[in-house]
């Protein structure tokens, strides 16, 4: 049986909706929450994801700014950026778009937002709060990988999970939120011995390698959910061969665009799993509207106002 496939795009937009709703009863309550964003440079794709997230706060009624250093910027120029913003009372959220330069020292950096205002997630401060249990601000993407899980029904105490990846940005804060929810966890990687073996005792996989097409058929344990949050681009025939010979609709994307947006679970395993978000269209979306609940939920928190309960 082929898998249900879980529509990231819906349950992204029932968020944003839930979210809009959220910022206009704020402002009946003369509150407008504020997102601030730091983009370094001129990395092409960081400036898509930065239009992206500064289009969702204008969609959502949320107040959003960009900065834009210089690629030349130093380590101690962003800190006073950084500083300043933590000053501002209107500023609820600060987001440093990375990568940055590898003159500037993104740990240090990340280091210098407050806490309070790290719609990432990525302070030590709030890696604690989640490792401990305690409320705080969630990474996004692990944030709407637990939103999906829900929102579908898919139970998630008691299931076997297995994270493959263990990035601070994704796997290890997406098997944090899993223990949280008792569920029974394994983190893979690299050096993990049988990894097709760990992965067929899976009721909940999460892909989060940066692989294109590398959890296959035989990882799989029949009906289990699969959470693909991989993004690869691919260019090279041959491969586009191995994950989408015979599929027509990717055929036409390839042939016009020369490439194709491709996860890290291969196609087939639709007709193993039980669950399977799309690429595009699964965990992609969920980012963004994440990092606008975190936008809100930073600027109740920090106003001490009651807060919606989600991931
Ligand atoms: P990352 O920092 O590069 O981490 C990749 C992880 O995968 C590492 O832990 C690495 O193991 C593991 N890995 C690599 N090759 C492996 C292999 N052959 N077998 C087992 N494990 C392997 O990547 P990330 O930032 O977590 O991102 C992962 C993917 O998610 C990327 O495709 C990225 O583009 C995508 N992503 C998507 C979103 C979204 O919004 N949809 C957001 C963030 C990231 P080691 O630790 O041993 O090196």
């Amino acid at each position: 049986m082929a898998a249900r496939i879980i529509d990231g795009i819906k349950i992204a937009s029932e968020i944003r909706a839930e979210v809009a709703a959220e910022v206009k009863n704020m402002n009946a309550a003369a509150m407008r929450p504020g997102l601030a964003v730091v983009l370094v440079g001129h990395n092409a794709a960081s400036a898509v994801y930065v239009r992206g997230k500064v289009k969702a706060c204008e969609e959502l009624g949320i107040y959003s700014e960009k900065h834009t250093p210089p690629e030349s910027v130093s380590t101690e120029e962003l800190r006073a950026l950084i500083a300043g913003l933590n000053r501002r009372d209107e500023i609820d959220g600060i987001l440093v778009q990375l990568p940055l330069p590898p003159q500037v020292d993104s740990k240090k950096v990340l280091m210098s937002v407050d806490p309070g205002k790290d719609v990432d997630g990525f302070h030590p401060m709030n890696v604690g709060f989640l490792a401990t249990g305690r409320p705080g601000l969630v990474p996004c993407t692990p944030a709407g990988i637990l939103e999906l899980l829900e929102r579908s029904h898919i139970p998630i105490a008691g299931q076997e999970a297995v994270v493959v990846g263990r990035s601070d940005i994704v796997g290890k804060p997406t098997a944090m939120l899993m223990t949280n929810r008792n569920a029974t966890v394994t983190i893979c990687h690299s050096k993990t011995r049988d990894l097709p073996g760990v992965c067929r005792r899976a009721d909940i996989l999460v892909a989060a390698i940066g692989r294109a097409g590398m959890i296959t058929c035989d990882f799989v344990k029949p009906g289990a959910a699969v959470i693909d949050v991989g993004m690869n681009t691919v260019t090279d025939r041959a491969e586009f061969d191995r994950l989408f010979r015979g599929d027509a609709k990717r055929e036409e994307i390839f042939q016009t665009r020369g490439s194709t947006l491709v996860g890290d679970v291969h196609p087939k395993v639709a007709e193993v799993a039980g669950y399977l978000t799309p690429v595009p269209g699964g965990v992609g979306p969920m980012t963004i509207a994440m990092l606008m609940a975190n936008t809100v939920k930073a600027a109740k928190m920090r106003r001490g106002v009651e807060i919606l309960s989600r991931a």
